[in-house]
């Protein structure tokens, strides 16, 4: 900002106009090259950061050469995963209306802790909330809270949980804590994902209380070794495992833990929006039975970073599990959004969100999640005439993948990683090393599942030779 030499107050001048036109000229460059760009970056451009190492710098800088720092070392060191090519963890990319409004939103500032602090966010959380809540099929009375991620999404859910199990024992979690008190019990697969074990961990719920239930070759709850339930139970369930995609039998656990009382939560991070699609909706049948479910937006749905939203059906026990009061805290008769999340203050993720669904419409995100499942059988079906293993039924976006021997998998992953033309992630899957794939960009291309197939023969051919030399 340049003061005014006469008023002494900060305006916004022709200086300013220049560092944010560079910094859109920075942006639409690296936005035009995303489709070229190595999904990886070099390891000479991952050495050069090296120049952010400095001291603290004694006095002010120039925003010019701020902004052409971060383009000139940062730009290149940034992974691509808004192109069609990354397929690591499970990473969407984001549409040009979202990443506008995001922009526009971003020199906004606002704080949609309360409504008077941003009646527009929370306006627009207010109509988010309305949209997804009809699009997933939930009850109508469930409540929204946009948060990071699905890690605290799935925080908030069982914070909602542990608070309404503990209220039927007449014990007030809040006002007593855990200390001396009564016993609950929570219910997970074996493979929940970290993220829940960490929130239960949070919670003060330590791993050895957890019972485990086992799970078939797919990593789906066994419903013959679910343990009876009772209304003292928190059973968290999963929509989409991380590794093979697949879901767990909800409908048939919902009905029995609906019968016996318990409080289910539904981590769905990426699976959830299958029930956005006429043709995978019956991966999600039975979700409506939950009390709270954890979602993501930056996953299936494409929206930028960051975007994780927390739904409920009691919205008075996720707003007393959220509590926070102060005199100068006021609520009003409009959403006050700091009441359904951990956080007070925060950024506008509404924004984004309510782009990108507005943008899509239902039938914009009922084709991009079909997409991302037909790419992904696709791949699939690409990588095993191949010559590749695909270890598990492709049922949404996920991809497991192995050659013939753990050694030969690992070296290829490790091709394909430093190739630049695409990037996957390891995992491990009956105890073997397996190549990871997550199809979840809705840039990906028919041309660009060509460039992956040839990208992962180049890399097991090369894996090979290595091997085979190194005899
Ligand atoms: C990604 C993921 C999470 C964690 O979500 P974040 O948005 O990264 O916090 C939790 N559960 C599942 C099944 C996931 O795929």
């Amino acid at each position: 900002m340049t003061i005014d030499r006469k008023t002494g107050d900060p305006r916004f001048q022709k200086g300013d106009l220049e560092l944010f036109n560079q910094a859109k000229s920075y942006s639409c460059e690296y936005m035009d090259k995303a489709y070229d760009r190595r999904v990886y970056p070099t390891d000479e451009a991952i050495a050069q950061l090296k120049i952010f190492e400095e001291p603290m710098p004694a006095g002010m800088g120039d925003d010019q050469e701020i902004l052409q720092m971060l383009h000139k070392y940062g730009s290149p060191a940034t992974v691509t995963q808004t192109g069609g090519r990354y397929y690591g963890f499970v990473n969407g990319s984001y549409y040009p209306a979202a990443m506008a409004a995001k922009w526009l939103a971003d020199v906004w500032d606002q704080n949609p802790a309360l409504f008077v602090i941003s009646p527009i966010v929370s306006k627009l959380e207010e109509i988010c909330e309305k949209w997804i809540v009809e699009l997933l099929g939930l009850p109508d009375n469930t409540v929204v809270g946009l948060v990071g991620g699905t890690s605290t999404a799935t925080l908030c859910g069982l914070a909602a949980g542990r608070l309404a199990l503990f209220k039927r024992l007449n014990w007030d979690v809040n006002q007593k804590g855990l200390i001396g008190a009564p016993g609950i019990r929570i219910v997970a697969g074996q493979q929940a994902h970290a993220t829940v074990f960490k929130a239960l961990a949070l919670l003060g719920f330590g791993k050895d209380n957890i019972e485990l239930v086992t799970v078939d070759d797919q990593g789906r709850m066994d419903v013959s070794q679910l343990p009876d339930l009772d209304d003292n139970t928190l059973l968290i369930l999963q929509a989409g495992n991380v590794n093979s995609g697949a879901f767990d039998p909800l409908q048939t656990i919902c009905e029995k833990a609906n019968k016996a009382g318990a409080w289910i939560h539904i981590d769905g991070a990426f699976g959830l929006w299958a029930a956005a699609s006429a043709k995978y909706q019956y991966l999600t049948a039975g979700i409506e039975m939950a009390d709270s479910w954890s979602v993501d937006g930056h996953k299936t749905l494409n929206t930028p970073y960051d975007c994780g939203v927390i739904l409920c059906k009691h919205r008075d026990i996720l707003v007393e599990s959220m509590q926070a009061a102060g005199s100068y805290i006021q609520y009003g008769e409009q959403r006050d959004s700091m009441l359904y999340t951990p956080e007070m203050s925060r950024r506008s993720r509404a924004v984004e969100l309510w782009a990108t669904l507005k943008y899509l419409g239902k039938s914009g995100v009922e084709n991009m999640v079909n997409g991302l499942c037909s790419n992904a059988q696709n791949l699939a079906a690409r990588l095993k005439e191949a010559g590749f293993n695909i270890l598990n039924d492709v049922v949404f976006n996920q991809i497991l993948v192995s050659c013939d021997t753990p050694e030969m998998t690992e070296a290829t992953l490790a091709y394909i990683q430093s190739s630049g033309d695409c990037w996957c992630g390891g995992s491990v899957w009956n105890d073997q090393p397996v190549i990871r794939i997550s199809v979840c960009s809705w840039k990906t291309s028919q041309s660009d599942i060509e460039r992956t197939v040839s990208c992962f023969v180049e890399a097991h051919n090369q894996a090979q030779t290595s091997i085979s030399q190194s005899r």
